[in-house]
């Protein structure tokens, strides 16, 4: 790195101890600019890289909430309102034991430029809380949703910062926010939440979006080399919205997606995923990968390693950051493994990253190849806004166009930059500049 962005970098490390994501998600966007800052040296100036990677605003709140049995539990709320640049603070809320303040910052700070790249008026943030949904009754999920939102509705508006979910929260912890929300606020500001119900707000194809975008970024990229994901085989992490959603593209555009997996192990099923059953086991009865496998014979649950240990064509992890590290890259490389979109944030360490780099495959980082969730979010608040609605064909047309735009932004700033079919350098690149030219016209704040 030059020497003013390794200062910037330093200092993240020393003002941020111990956050070791965050420092990772920095370093990664620091390392791209490079170019950006030798080509055009005024974004240095004015200490716009040290105001960049310093959150507007942290909220770090206690979220007491009482169990079915009686036993008070106290958890860790966060709200990082990172950068209001290019509109209202904009991203998820994640409701996982793992969750501190390292990680909710590596997130705000990824969703800074994930945003940019849509082009759609969103500033970048994120929260949460290390609260573990897993085996959780109804009620505690709807108790801890309202204790969470009672700290958090002082923060959030339409206009100043719209949460939506992430890992743990999905439409029922959505409709439980809001609901307090409205209580809260005698307010039924319906855009103050993405990710709501079809009848009280929400948008058709905001369920599908983030899958469905990262599985169009991958056929954009596979179409710059004049090819297309007909037939091949492909490995997917997660089996959560994402992966559900990245497996029913996949099989729209005549791939075969043979994995997915939890926590308890990775389901290889050589004869392509039955989305129906797929979608009944952890849509529908909130169940386990094992279930799959047991209603589906000729598949198997592997309970040691990951999926990228299965030879395939394509990589989609959709699980969790750092899931997939350099010795998955190798063996997905020596399987012939030529295209990686991640779905999940981060999913890749920076060897893993490295690797696919060094290997000229086709690799796209999250932040380009999963907007697709958050951009229909935006377009979410604009249904809200207008007071309307849009069929699902008008909603996915939208995702479609704002994926092959966010595609062509990266491949564009990657030439410009002198490193062609390079996925992230073109994302940060191109998501930086539109971030920093308006906090430059927005002078020191
Ligand atoms: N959590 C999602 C993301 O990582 C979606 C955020 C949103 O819809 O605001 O981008």
């Amino acid at each position: 790195m030059q020497d003013v962005v390794e200062k910037v970098y330093e200092q993240v490390v020393a003002r941020n101890r111990g956050e070791a994501e965050f420092h990772q998600a920095v370093r990664e966007v620091l390392e791209s600019l490079d170019p950006v800052i030798a080509k055009h040296p005024h974004y240095a100036d004015n200490a716009l890289l040290e105001r960049i990677v310093e959150p507007e605003r942290q909220i770090i709140f206690r979220v007491p909430w009482v169990d079915d049995a009686g036993t008070v539990h106290v958890n860790r709320g966060f709200r990082i309102e990172f950068n209001s640049a290019l509109g209202p603070y904009k991203g998820g809320l994640r409701f996982h034991p793992s969750v501190n303040a390292g990680i909710i910052k590596f997130l705000g700070f990824e969703q800074i430029f994930k945003n940019a790249l849509t082009n759609q008026g969103i500033g970048g943030g994120k929260g949460g809380a290390d609260f573990d949904p897993h085996g959780r009754s109804e009620g505690e999920i709807m108790r801890f949703c309202q204790s969470f939102m009672t700290e958090l509705a002082r923060h959030i508006g339409p206009a100043t910062d719209v949460p939506a979910g992430d890992i743990g929260v999905g439409g029922r912890e959505i409709g439980y926010l809001f609901g307090q929300y409205k209580r809260l606020r005698n307010a039924y500001d319906a855009g103050v939440l993405t990710g709501k119900g079809l009848a009280w707000g929400g948008s058709l194809a905001r369920t599908e979006a983030t899958g469905y975008g990262t599985v169009l970024f991958a056929a954009s990229m596979l179409a710059t080399k004049g090819e297309t994901l007909e037939g091949k085989k492909v490995a997917v992490s997660g089996a959560g919205n994402v992966a559900i959603y990245a497996i029913e593209k996949a099989q729209q555009l005549g791939a075969v997606p043979i994995t997915f997996s939890d926590s308890s192990g990775y389901v290889v099923d050589e004869a392509g995923v039955d989305l129906d059953l797929l979608k009944q086991v952890k849509e529908v009865e909130r169940g386990r990968v094992k279930d799959y496998v047991e209603r589906r014979p000729g598949a198997r649950l592997v309970t040691k390693g990951r999926p990228w240990d299965v030879p395939v064509d394509v990589a989609l992890p959709c699980a969790t950051q750092n899931e997939l590290d350099g010795d998955n890259a190798a063996t997905l490389l020596r399987g012939g493994c030529a295209v990686v979109a991640e779905g999940a944030n981060m999913p890749s360490t920076p060897e893993a990253v490295e690797a696919f780099q060094s290997a000229g495959i086709l690799y796209a980082p999250g932040k380009a190849s999963n907007a697709g969730g958050v951009a229909t979010s935006a377009l979410e608040m604009e249904q809200n806004a207008g007071r309307t609605r849009w069929d699902f064909a008008t909603a996915d047309a939208k995702l479609t166009a704002i994926m092959a735009d966010i595609h062509d932004s990266c491949v564009a700033a990657a030439e410009e930059y002198g490193r062609p079919g390079d996925y992230v350098l073109g994302a940060n690149a191109a998501g930086f500049t539109r971030v920093a030219d308006v906090m430059i016209a927005h002078g020191i704040v």
